[in-house]
Parts: C-alpha cells; sequence; structure tokens
C-alpha cells in the first residue's frame, strides 16, 4: 500500500529511532498511552508489549483493518478509526483519569494537534512527539528570537519543553524534505504565570502574533475587536495595567506579560459587565 501524502505518511523505517522513542517514553504496565497516528504500527507494537493500555487513533480506513489484525492478540490495544482533531480524550481514556500521548505526528497538522492536546491537559499530562524540527524550534524558543511566537507561548505557558534528539530525514519511508525532532511536552502541575481565561490567553496571543513587525497596539487596533477592545483607548489603557510600553513588539514579551495582558482585558470586560 502507497504512503499517502495528505495523511502526512512518513513511516518510521530505523529501528534505532524507534527504540530511542520508547526508551524516552518508557511505558509501564497498566497506565493508558493514547498513540496519534499508528501507522503500521512501528511504535504501537513495542508499546504493546510494554503492558501499558494502547489506544490508537488512526484516519487511514485502509491501514486500520491491517493494524486491528496486527494486534488482536493484544487485549491491551484498542485501534480506533477517527481523526485525532475530532476526539473527545477525556471520554476516550475513561475509566483512567490520565493518559500519556505518543506520536510520530503528521506535519500537516502539528499546530492544530499541539493545540488540542494542550487544551487537554487536564488529563494529558505528558506527550513524546516526534515533529518537524522547526516545530520544536518554535516550542522551545526563548522571548527575542524569529521562532517566538504563538506556540511557544500557549506551550510554555502551562508545559514543560524539552527537545529529546533530531532524526534524520533518511529515517523515514518515503524520506520527507524536512528534519525532525523528538520533544517530551510535560504539563506542569501550575501553569507559569496566572491566566482566569484560557480562550482569552491563546486569542489575545494570536492577535499580538498577527504581524510580527508591527507593534502591540498595531496588532491590537486590527484584532482587538476579537478581544473585546472597541477602540485605541481601551487598547492603551490594557496595556498600562499590564505595564507594556505599547511600541514594544509581542516578541520581546515573557509569557508572564502575556498572561498580564490577558488578565487586563478579562478584569476590564469583567468590569464593563457588571
Ligand atoms: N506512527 C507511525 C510511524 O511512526 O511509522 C506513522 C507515522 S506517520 C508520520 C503519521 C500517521 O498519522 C499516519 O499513519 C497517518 O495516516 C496518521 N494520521 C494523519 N492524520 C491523522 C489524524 N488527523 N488523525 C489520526 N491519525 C492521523
Amino acid at each position: 500500500m502507497r504512503a499517502k501524502r495528505r495523511f502526512g505518511q512518513n513511516f518510521l523505517a530505523e529501528p534505532r529511532y524507534r527504540q530511542r522513542i520508547i526508551q524516552a517514553v518508557n511505558p509501564q504496565p497498566g497506565e493508558t498511552i493514547i498513540e496519534i497516528g499508528p501507522g503500521r504500527g512501528a511504535l504501537t507494537r513495542p508499546l504493546a508489549e510494554s503492558g501499558a493500555r494502547i489506544i490508537a487513533i488512526e484516519i487511514d480506513r485502509e491501514l486500520v483493518p491491517d493494524l486491528a489484525a496486527g494486534f488482536a492478540g493484544f487485549s491491551n490495544v484498542r485501534i480506533i478509526e477517527a481523526d485525532a482533531l475530532e476526539v473527545d480524550y477525556c471520554k476516550l481514556i475513561e475509566p483512567a483519569l490520565t493518559a500519556r500521548v505518543v506520536a510520530n505526528l503528521p506535519y500537516y497538522i502539528s499546530t492544530p494537534i499541539l493545540q488540542k492536546l494542550i487544551s487537554c491537559r487536564r488529563y494529558l499530562t505528558e506527550m513524546t512527539l516526534m515533529l518537524q524540527r522547526e516545530v520544536v524550534d518554535r516550542l522551545t524558543a526563548a522571548p527575542g528570537g524569529k521562532q517566538y511566537g504563538y506556540l511557544s507561548v500557549i506551550a510554555q505557558l502551562n508545559c514543560e519543553i524539552a527537545r529529546l534528539f533530531d532524526v534524520p530525514p533518511g529515517a523515514f519511508r518515503p524520506v520527507p524534505k524536512v528534519d525532525s525532532s523528538v520533544v517530551r511536552v510535560r504539563v506542569l502541575d501550575e501553569p507559569r504565570a496566572r491566566v482566569s481565561d484560557d480562550t482569552m490567553f491563546t486569542e489575545l496571543a494570536q492577535v499580538i502574533f498577527a504581524q510580527r513587525r508591527k507593534t502591540l497596539l498595531n496588532n491590537l487596533r486590527a484584532g482587538g475587536a476579537r478581544l473585546g477592545l472597541s477602540g485605541v483607548f481601551e487598547m492603551e489603557a490594557a496595556l498600562a495595567r499590564a505595564r507594556i510600553d505599547p511600541a514594544r513588539r509581542a516578541e520581546t514579551l515573557a509569557v508572564s506579560d502575556i498572561a498580564a495582558l490577558a488578565e487586563a482585558l478579562v478584569n476590564k470586560n469583567r468590569e464593563i459587565e457588571e
């Protein structure tokens, strides 16, 4: 069966990297692990052999029958044909309360999947993910650089992120055009800064990073309506409350600055409602 580009199918072919991923995950008997995109089972098999309870979500209906047959002898493995972006993870892992995630992620949906997984952080406590190297650069970037942006701040607010190792294109079939890295995303017990409204933080991050070369004030002018801001005066007041210079660019802000600005917006909207 040919690999399908539309599903981002680059199958892991080098046993060395498979082993390194499994060592990094260190699956434990009885724990619940969700695998996104099992493909032909390169990671699913060693995960299954660990005795962990594996829930593998595969979108490609042509791969599912082979997976189901291949793991028929494992009572701890459940193969689900579904889109990982649409799944209700909380329900899926029942009766477990928490699970870890393992995935050699299809690159075309890595940002929305990351967003979804982070939003489920109360029950998905750790993710070991193979991603395009540039995506890992963005996840781990510090303020001030080109890579620092929306993905960095939504991930770093709630998670500790560690790049584990790089994987060359030759480790996959078909060979992709990009380099890959394996990353561990571990959910923090407490977020790095107080955020009382997740949606406000996420939308604010989208708005202020929309045009990287523009100042905060100009980005707020363009997208502030989404945040309940109706005029420049309100935008300047929110920035002043958060003690942030309107002439700064978003890439210079620490995660805690963005959280402070989100809180200022939440409080402003509350005051208006009261
Ligand atoms: N885990 C396998 C491996 O390491 O060889 C396959 C990895 S391949 C990069 C990505 C897998 O994710 C493919 O099997 C693909 O069909 C599947 N996939 C793509 N989009 C998906 C989605 N939205 N939901 C679930 N699986 C998806």
